[in-house]
Order: C-alpha cells, then structure tokens, then sequence
C-alpha cells in the first residue's frame, strides 16, 4: 500500500529531524505501525507482528522503540488503565487528530473522525497567541455493545 509506504518514510524523516537512529529494527516497527492505523495495537500486537519481518527482534526493544518514537511525536500511546497501553502512528491525513472513544467496558477503542474544536482552537489562539497544531482527547464511557449486553442482563434477571 502507497500510504503505508508514505507514512513510514515521513516518519524517518522525523526520526532524523529529532536525531533518532534509524536501525532496521526500529523501521520494521514504524512498518507495522503504518499498517495498523486505527487499530490501536498494543506492543505486543506490534511486537509479534514485527518479528514475522525482524525475527530477531525483541519485546525490549519494540518498547524502547515506541518510547523514543512517542517522545519526539511520531506516535501517540494511550493508556487504557488494566488493559495497558495502545499505540498509533500519528499521520499528516486531515490535518487535526481524530479523538478517541475507550469503552471502559470492553476496552474497545473507537475513532471519532471529525475535529468539532475548530471554535475552541480559534477562541484559544485569539486569547493566547497559542497556535495550536494538534490536541488529544479521550473520552471514556460504555461502547453500544455493552450498553446492550448490560440491558440485556437487566432484563433477564427480572
Ligand atoms: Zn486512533
Ligand atoms: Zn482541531
Ligand atoms: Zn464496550
């Protein structure tokens, strides 16, 4: 996929621009990363899946990678409490982020893809003189699913 290509090439330019290292193992990991966006892997979701290209690679080291690569922006790492981290590439595609909808029922992560702050940031940047290039926001609460599954279980027990 061209996209994929694209986004792990302006990644390593990043990864230059920030004098991180480029190594081959840490290319495989920004590989995986390029193709699994929107689905929220966590390390070790990105760990096996780049081993099948890296065989030598290890959890360690997949860590260090998303750490360093979160640390200068490239990546972005939610942390989901018991069910520990994800991780995302952060991409140039319609400018602004996508915000996050985390089920504290089943965990699962939803993209909300549209921006909806635009007058917030604009009422920011006229009172501060802050230019905002980006923001992250997570809300929290029941997925549909488990909002169904918990009426069922009302319904059931009565
Ligand atoms: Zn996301
Ligand atoms: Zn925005
Ligand atoms: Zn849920």
């Amino acid at each position: 996929m061209g996209d994929v290509k694209r986004e792990v090439a302006r990644a390593i330019n990043l990864m230059s621009d920030n004098d991180l290292r480029v190594t081959p193992e840490r290319e495989a990991v920004l590989e995986v990363l390029a193709e699994n966006i929107g689905a929220h892997p966590s390390a070790e979701d990105i760990y096996l899946a780049t081993m099948e290209r890296h065989p030598g690679i290890g959890l360690a080291t997949v860590y260090r990678t998303l750490d360093a690569l979160e640390r200068v922006g490239i990546v972005s790492k939610l942390e989901l409490g018991a069910s520990g981290s994800r991780y995302e590439l952060n991409t140039d595609v319609g400018g602004h982020f996508h915000h996050h909808l985390i089920c504290i029922g089943c965990g699962r992560i939803t993209e909300f893809n549209q921006d909806l702050l635009e007058h917030l940031e604009k009422e920011i940047e006229d009172s501060t003189g802050f230019q905002i290039t980006d923001h992250s926001l997570r809300f929290y609460g029941y997925c549909a699913k488990c909002r169904e599954a918990a009426k069922g279980g009302e319904t059931s027990r009565s």
